[in-house]
């Protein structure tokens, strides 16, 4: 099932969410619909937050579904290292119409567990990373636009509560 993306503002993306305890039949139903949204928006990463879910899971596919294997399922992940610098326009479903160039290590390391509850690990380089450190943000309630600093953080934010307030957001 598609479900509604949460735009900027709402609590729920801004949040920190729980680790989940157990992958049973609603969470599997959950991670289907991820997927499900994921492409229908359609985007490369969507964390479960941005469906008003708090729960520590996100989906990568960098090929927008077309290639099976690109899909990355992790539960309750962790980074386990990250180095170098790469800057990079960076976008959100939570936040659209809007990019800016975000700093983020080049390399990431993430542990987590897949959507059968096995352990997986995956190390990532250019976009694939910036995708894993975005979608963990997600699971500490951390938007791009957070990390960005004085007149452009604020031309963003501006320009969302002006879309607010006239309905348009
Ligand atoms: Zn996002």
């Amino acid at each position: 099932m598609i479900r509604p993306i949460l735009k900027y503002g709402d609590r729920m993306l801004h949040d920190r969410s729980a680790p989940v305890e157990s992958l049973t039949p609603e969470v599997d139903r959950l991670i289907g619909d991820m997927i499900e949204t994921m492409y229908a928006a359609p985007g490369i990463g969507l964390a479960a937050p941005q469906i008003g879910v708090a729960l520590r899971i996100f989906v990568v596919d960098l090929s927008l579904g077309r290639d099976s294997a690109d899909l990355i399922v992790m539960v309750n992940p962790e980074f386990v290292e990250r180095d170098g610098m790469q800057l990079e326009e960076e976008g959100c479903l939570s936040v659209p119409g809007f990019n800016a160039t975000v700093v983020r290590p080049s390399r990431a390391t993430v542990r987590g567990l897949d959507r059968m509850g096995e352990p997986h690990e995956r190390t990532a380089t250019g976009l694939l990373a910036r995708a894993f450190q975005h979608e963990m943000d997600h699971l500490d309630g951390t938007l791009f636009v957070d990390h960005l600093r004085g007149i452009k953080r604020d031309l963003i934010v501006r320009k969302i509560r002006k879309l607010a307030r006239a309905g348009k957001w």
